[in-house]
């Protein structure tokens, strides 16, 4: 887990298990002035077909710069505020600073391409969430289905009778619903036919060495096989290797997302990153 958070992140909180009450007072306090101080911010991941190498999509992901702790990741604060309401004005603000950098971008004269933002269990099965989504969407004035919640595995298994009627409701915004981590969580498979998703994110834990391992390669292709037959998208996460990425692409897997084409970036760093991927696809056009 501490090498996940990467470098240059301080591990300033211990595994959730190790924290005690009066610990998660302090860093929810901690965590309440973050949203007064403006301290989160959010990096944006492109999302990339596997078939064009176009970027077609992004995945925003939300990071917190505290005074004196430095760079703290979501890995570390996210489990925290999952535990109180904390998670929806979380939440809140990182679909609101999507939904407004969209249309910035537009302003901008950028082509227009959805955005995934994560969404906590308690926040999707919170009423406020539907009616949040419609708000802001036409505060803002963009297309609902220009958003994507992805929703980890593991929510679904707890309540799933509940999730799926959330999910249900959200759909009616055209919103885009994603099941990420997906492999990692023991849900039944049955249940997939069941939630009214649009895309399947296979873990990263899989793809690590889905080109030299007989064993993630077999489950790498059959949830590209399952996902296409059940007429989802299916989304690679944590490619890292050209190695990676020519399996999925002989596997048909339709978008990737990794260290190997680009790590999560600042929002002013998009216009120039869809401009040299642009200038990059036009000059192998011409070759
Ligand atoms: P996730 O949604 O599965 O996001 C993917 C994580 O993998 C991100 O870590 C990303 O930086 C990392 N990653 C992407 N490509 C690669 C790669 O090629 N190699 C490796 N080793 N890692 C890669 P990050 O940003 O630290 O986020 C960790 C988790 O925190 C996310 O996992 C998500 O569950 C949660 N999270 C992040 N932002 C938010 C948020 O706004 N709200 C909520 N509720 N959760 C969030
Ligand atoms: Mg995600
Ligand atoms: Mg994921
Ligand atoms: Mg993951």
């Amino acid at each position: 887990q501490a090498k996940e958070a990467g470098r240059n992140v301080y591990r300033v909180f211990t595994s959730d298990m190790e924290i005690t009450a009066q610990q998660q007072f302090h860093y929810e306090a901690a965590l309440t002035n973050a949203i007064k101080n403006d301290e989160f911010f959010l990096q944006y991941q492109p999302k990339v077909s596997c078939e064009t190498n176009e970027i077609v999509g992004f995945e925003a992901l939300i990071r917190w710069q505290h005074p004196t702790y430095g760079l703290i990741s979501p890995a570390e604060f996210i489990p925290i505020i999952e535990k109180s309401n904390l998670i929806i004005e979380v939440g809140e603000w990182v679909l609101s600073e999507t939904t407004r950098q969209l249309a910035e971008w537009r302003q901008q004269g950028l082509p227009l391409l959805p955005i995934a933002v994560n969404i906590s269990g308690r926040h999707l099965h919170d009423q406020s969430l539907v009616p949040f989504v419609e708000r802001i969407t036409q505060k803002y004035a963009i297309r609902s289905d220009l958003l994507e919640l992805e929703i980890t595995e593991g929510v679904l298994t707890g309540n799933t009778e509940q999730s799926i009627a959330a999910m249900k409701e959200l759909k009616e915004t055209h919103i885009k619903l994603s099941i990420d981590d997906f492999g990692t969580g023991y849900s039944s498979l049955s249940y997939l036919k069941k939630f009214p998703i649009d895309i399947l994110k296979i873990d990263r834990s899989f793809i690590g060495e889905c080109d030299s391992r007989n064993d993630d390669a077999a489950i790498c292709t059959a949830i590209i096989t399952l996902a296409k037959s059940l007429g989802l998208q299916i989304v690679a996460e944590g490619v890292e290797t050209a190695a990676q990425l020519a399996f999925l692409k002989q596997h048909e897997c339709d978008v990737y997302q990794g260290f190997y084409f680009s790590r999560a970036v600042a929002a002013e760093q998009i216009p120039t990153l869809l401009a040299s991927v642009t200038a990059e696809t036009t000059a192998s056009l011409a070759d």
